[in-house]
Order: structure tokens, then C-alpha cells, then sequence
């Protein structure tokens, strides 16, 4: 696994990141390794893109193509949702250089309301009092596709991507992409079950070369936010060693967790599974590729 700054890999499986933070951004110079966009991904499947949540991070994904790379975006382009709360949602109408652009078209997946598609609940966030434009207008074409948890996503050009649906408010999806040998799974949001891990996950989740999983709190901070349909590090640590995953990356970060406690978090982390890292905004990983040192000067802890 080889995680950097820098170009992203044009074949095999890679993932960037380019929002962490759960619930809320943040801001702030206690913020600036780690990032403070809510949550936002992209996956290569070789050329294959697939955008994965339209969190804050969503703008940010836009202004870096915008900037003369505009042939690396598809013309028309999947986004799949793990659910729609406002997190992983509020950054849609700001991924600018699609949505005012009217020869693209913006497919979005959603598989965590019985089918139903993200239309009507995008429609009633993106309109006004609560926000001055509808996404009627948009000189893009958006387009909705509903289905349930647990099916196979199947795309016109034959890419398929397995789900299944995770416990937490309203329910949310897992997304499992295999591509050239390397199997990625992400996790976001979730809450463990007791007994933990669950068997449909472990299963799910099995042989993975990476696991994005939700640790949002610590096992300490857990016991009075049981409920709020979140996890930690501990029990991501925990499903992924069950299930022979070799690499695990946390996300959905804490607003008040600070880079100094992450950093501390991550170090407890990587003793019991020293594979194991804290998701960097704007980080890219190529998934399953052999560890090496990266060209930028990331530390070495961020090898996994
Ligand atoms: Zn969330
Ligand atoms: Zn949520």
C-alpha cells in the first residue's frame, strides 16, 4: 500500500480523500494535516472514476480538476451515496465545474431508502429558504438511480460495485469495489453491533487490501455516545483483523479531534494493527501496491 500527495496511479485500484471530518467542518490551524472537509472520495478503478459521498470535500475535488484537468473527469460521472445526511451531502451544488457545465451529466446512487432514489430529499434540501438555487436549474444533467443495499451496482461499461446496508440512522451503505486483483471496502457511517463483528460485515469486508471505517470516537468516548450511529478506531481494528484485511483507514473524524490527538490516536492504533492509518485529507493511496517511501515528505508512519 503506498499512500502520497502526489499523481494518482492510472491503472489499478487507488483512492483519494478529499473529506475526513464527520458531521460538521471544521476549521482552524489545530485542523491543517488532517482537514476539516466532511466527507468526499474518489476511486480509480484504473481510469474508471467513481466519486463516493458530496460532502464539503466535494468543492475541493472540483476546483483541483477545474484547474487544467478537465479531460480526467468522465462526461458522465457516478456518485454514490453512503446515505444523504447533510455531511455527506451539503458539497453537491458546490462541485462547480460539473454542475454548471451543461454537456455532463451527474449520476447519483442511493441504496439506503428502500429503493427510493436521492431525488425528492436533494430537491427539498437545495431549494429555497434553505438554499437559493434549485438543482432544477442547473444547467447539468442530474440523475437519480435508487436501489436497495445489498444489490450489485452495474454499470454500461460492465464496472460493478457490491453494497450491503450498515447500521446507523436511516441506514447507510458499504460500497466494495474489486479491481485488478485489489478489493477496496468503504465504511461510512457506521455503528457496531454487540456481538461485534457483525457476519454479514465480516464477511462483506473479507480479504479486503483496504478498509475506510468510521472512528469517529475512541472506545472511551464511546460509552456516552452509544446511539448516535457511529464507531471507532478500536472496532474497526477489530472486523478487520477478524476478516483478514490488510490495510485500514479512519475516517469520519471528530470535529474536536485536533491534529495532536490524532496523531496520538494514531500511534495507539498502529500497535495493535500496524497496517492501520488515519485518513489525510487530499491523500491518495494505491490500494494493495507494495509499501515503499513516497516522493513527498509525508512521514514514514503513513506507509501502510
Ligand atoms: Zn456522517
Ligand atoms: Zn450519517
Amino acid at each position: 500500500m503506498t499512500v502520497s500527495n502526489g499523481p494518482q496511479p492510472d491503472d489499478g485500484l487507488s483512492l483519494r480523500f478529499w473529506g475526513v471530518r464527520g458531521s460538521t467542518p471544521v476549521s482552524g490551524p489545530e485542523y491543517a494535516e488532517f482537514g476539516g472537509s466532511t466527507p468526499c472520495m474518489e476511486i480509480r478503478c484504473g481510469e474508471r472514476l467513481f466519486l463516493l459521498d458530496a460532502g464539503s470535500g466535494l468543492g475541493a475535488c472540483g476546483r483541483h480538476y477545474r484547474d487544467g484537468l478537465m479531460h480526467a473527469l468522465p462526461q458522465s460521472i457516478d456518485l454514490l451515496f453512503s446515505h444523504l445526511h447533510l455531511d455527506h451531502t451539503a458539497g453537491l451544488p458546490f462541485f462547480k465545474p460539473v454542475i454548471l457545465d451543461a454537456e455532463r451529466t451527474l449520476n447519483t446512487y442511493c441504496g439506503n431508502l428502500d429503493g427510493a432514489s436521492a431525488g425528492e430529499a436533494l430537491e427539498r434540501l437545495f431549494s429555497p429558504p434553505l438554499f437559493p438555487v434549485s438543482l432544477d436549474i442547473l444547467p447539468c444533467t442530474l440523475a437519480h438511480h435508487g436501489f436497495r443495499a445489498g444489490e450489485t451496482l452495474t454499470f454500461a461499461d460492465g464496472a460493478r460495485v457490491d453494497t450491503i446496508l450498515l447500521n446507523h440512522p436511516q441506514g447507510s451503505v458499504v460500497y466494495r469495489f474489486d479491481h485488478a486483483g485489489r478489493r477496496l471496502c468503504i465504511i461510512s457511517d457506521i455503528e457496531h453491533s454487540d456481538p461485534w463483528p457483525d457476519a454479514a460485515l465480516l464477511d462483506f469486508v473479507r480479504g479486503a487490501d483496504l478498509m475506510v471505517y468510521d472512528g469517529m470516537f475512541t472506545d472511551c468516548e464511546y460509552p456516552v455516545c452509544r446511539g448516535w450511529g457511529h464507531s471507532t478506531w478500536q472496532k474497526g481494528a477489530e472486523l478487520a483483523q477478524a476478516a483478514g484485511v490488510t490495510a485500514m483507514a479512519i475516517i469520519h473524524l471528530h470535529p474536536s479531534h485536533t491534529d495532536a490527538m490524532l496523531h496520538a490516536m494514531e500511534a495507539e492504533m498502529r500497535v495493535v494493527m500496524p497496517s492501520a492509518f488515519i485518513a489525510r485529507e487530499r491523500q491518495i493511496v494505491a490500494v494493495g501496491a507494495p509499501a515503499r517511501p513516497t516522493a513527498r515528505s509525508l512521514p514514514l508512519a503513513l506507509t501502510a
